[in-house]
């Protein structure tokens, strides 16, 4: 079904095994033969910033990225160096080492699903080179906006994207900040600087887990307040000022709940309905049947237990860099040189679409094996 839709690249210049990159080094410019090449991330025309020679991706607003670090890091250093020392002298000093390395284990942890959320393919369909045909009616040459699949006995409308000229598979959407289509896509979560897609269940866990992280600092710092009134003997106030950083912990961490704990909630609807934001915001299933919808334990297989698809994308794989006369004077190139723009081994890349309902079919296939795998 795949060669249907992906064009194999013709034999190229030289040899794919020459192209390889074994040592994975050879960033930039290389010159095999005579035909300059680049990595697929130095010529992607998505919004996306790569790091370590394109093995990370991040969105284009990865500085958001430093803000929600900086808010989930620095109180937790706050925490450990002021809270637990004075609980000690309540409950010894063995408890408090074990409140703080569970407070660095937890961070560690969200640390660690940030990082996945954030910093991997969240599931970009290739663009597509050139147009699709169009198709003719009555009043001439058209390109029909949205063509319908069934899914699950439900007709699903799929929109075609004028940016990366190809039909989005069901549940796809197009990126505004990351100028990319994405399988499944949720939203684009600004906290993260990342669309969230494919790697939802690592973007729940996040939040569920800084929801646990927030609570716990809670708690203890609320305890320690409670142990400053009571060695003190004093208000309310007095133990504000005697412990500044346990309150400010306490407001902190009680606006954290609220939010990251709110989102869990939102999300865990989601879940039990599978849908995604995106669906929930803008296809209001209570009015029609969700076609995603298979019941609570198979939307929870499917979410955190089904096999999450491999990327699309092999941005390290070497591609022979664009011809710029021929970019200028045509965009209609010839198959073949598309092709061999395009992608040099892993056949990942697609070059030239056979048909647009092929390829919607295809990704119609796929999304019904993938249901039917988690079955
Ligand atoms: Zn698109
Ligand atoms: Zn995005």
């Amino acid at each position: 079904m795949e060669e249907k839709i992906y064009i194999k690249p013709p034999p190229q210049q030289a040899s794919t095994s020459t192209l390889k990159d074994p040592a994975g080094k050879g960033e930039g410019d290389d010159n095999i033969g005579e035909r300059p090449y680049k990595r697929l991330y130095q010529t992607w025309k998505g919004g996306n910033i790569f790091v370590f020679g394109g093995r990370f991706i991040f969105g284009p607003s990865v500085i958001s990225l430093y803000l929600t670090l900086f808010l989930l890091i620095t109180p937790v250093v706050l925490f450990s160096l002021f809270i637990p020392q004075k609980l000690s002298l309540e409950f010894g000093h063995k408890s408090s080492i074990v409140i703080t390395a569970v407070a660095a284990f937890f961070t560690k942890f969200d640390l660690f699903l940030l990082l996945m959320t954030s910093s991997r393919d969240p599931g970009i369909v290739p663009r597509n080179t050139e147009p699709l045909e169009s198709e003719e009616n009555s009043n001439g040459i058209v390109f029909p906006v949205a063509k319908d699949v069934i899914v699950n006995g439900i007709v699903v409308k799929v929109k075609y994207c004028h940016t990366c000229m190809l039909y989005r598979p069901p549940r796809c959407s197009h990126c505004s900040v990351c100028d990319n289509c994405v399988e499944r896509f949720d939203h684009h979560c600004p906290w993260v600087g990342q669309c969230i897609g494919k790697e939802f269940r690592f973007f729940f866990l996040f939040v569920a887990s800084t929801t646990l992280l927030c609570i716990y600092v809670f708690i203890f710092s609320l305890i320690n307040l409670c142990k400053t009134m009571e060695v003190n003997k004093s208000n309310i106030w007095h133990a504000i000022l005697e412990s500044p950083i346990a309150s400010l912990l306490i407001v902190y961490t009680f606006i954290g709940t609220w939010f990251v704990g709110g989102l869990s909630i939102f999300h865990l609807y989601l879940i039990y309905t599978n849908q995604t934001t995106y669906e929930n915001f803008r296809y209001r299933y209570e009015k029609k049947r969700n076609p995603y919808n298979r019941g609570f334990f198979r939307n929870i297989n499917e979410i955190f237990f089904s096999r999450i698809p491999e990327s699309k994308n092999h941005f390290r794989a070497k591609v022979l860099r664009p011809d710029p006369i021929t970019e200028k004077t045509s965009t209609a190139c010839s198959t073949t040189s598309t092709a061999v723009d395009l992608e040099i081994s892993g056949g990942k890349r697609k070059a030239v679409s056979e048909s647009e309902m092929d390829e919607v079919k295809f990704h119609f296939d796929s999304l019904r094996g993938s249901m039917d795998n988690t079955t």
